[in-house]
């Protein structure tokens, strides 16, 4: 397997057209039926997901939340962001020290993913709306532009809980599936596999993140070549239900202290 930077992109603005852009820097790195990984960061720009704090009016709840934060803090937090982080969210798991909310399509992060580096003139960026629509709308693109089965997937940096450090996850995909089912298959002694299943898209998105780096590279996009899902088994679950999250449910009953 191999991974190649797409270089030369500008900085996106809204309505760029990805797929354009990148097919012409990409040339032959990318080929019929490899994987693509995109930046959410330049997903949501192209799609104009800036936003401004300005933009959010605040409700007691925000207020409330920013108070909180900023009390643990020792300063002041902006009532507009916690608005904002709000508004993209359909579940708050954790208030201070920092907001860990449900995104509208199911990616659980903090601050709903709201980015402030990498955003000029404007305060925020939005994740996508639909992350896995804008990797349908970029294969697509790709389609018109002659590449055969390109999958995509469209990432972010996240914490992870347990451990130190931030790695790239996948929040959308298109083209494959997020994950192979292991599971029926032997071990080397012949064991059955009774639970492994593969989060591949995340394994794809944090190998790309090595590539993309996190500050000023301007590599939004990666290309992982000889690499495939082929006809494995696998699925589309990635993001767990209330019902099957025994962290999230545990959350609930959780106060910080
Ligand atoms: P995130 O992980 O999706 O939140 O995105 P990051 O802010 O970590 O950026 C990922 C990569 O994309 C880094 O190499 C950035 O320098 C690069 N990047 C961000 N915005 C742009 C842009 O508009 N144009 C280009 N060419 N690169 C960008
Ligand atoms: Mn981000
Ligand atoms: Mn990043």
């Amino acid at each position: 397997m191999e991974l190649t930077p797409v270089t030369d992109l500008p900085e996106i603005r809204p309505g760029d057209d990805l797929a354009d852009l990148i097919a012409d820097r990409a040339g032959d790195t990318l080929a019929d039926g490899d994987v693509l990984t995109v930046a959410s960061t330049v997903v949501s720009k192209a799609e104009g997901r800036t936003a401004d704090l300005a933009d959010y009016p605040v409700s007691g709840r925000a207020q409330e939340i920013a108070d909180s934060l900023g009390e643990l803090a020792g300063e002041e937090k902006d009532p507009r962001f916690a608005q904002a982080v709000l508004e993209e969210s359909t579940e708050l798991l954790i208030e201070v020290p920092f907001l860990l909310t449900e995104t509208r399509f199911g990616h659980i992060c903090v601050n709903a993913g709201i980015d402030r580096s990498n955003v000029p003139e404007h305060d925020l960026l939005l994740l996508p709306k639909q992350p896995s629509e804008s990797a349908a709308r970029i294969r697509d693109g790709l389609t018109e532009r002659g590449y055969e089965d390109v999958a995509v997937i469209v990432t972010d940096t996240c914490g992870r809980p347990f451990r130190h450090g931030q790695r790239g996850v996948a929040i959308g995909w298109d083209g494959m599936p997020a994950s192979r089912d292991w599971r029926g298959e032997q071990d080397r002694d012949g064991r059955e596999l009774g639970v492994t299943v593969q989060s591949v898209v995340d394994e794809l998105a944090a190998a790309a993140n090595l590539v993309t780096g996190e500050g000023a590279d301007g590599v939004p996009a990666v290309v992982a070549s000889d690499w495939a899902f082929g006809d494995l088994d696998g699925s589309d679950e990635l993001f767990r239900s209330v019902e099957d999250d025994l962290i999230r449910q545990a959350l609930r009953g959780w106060e910080w202290e």
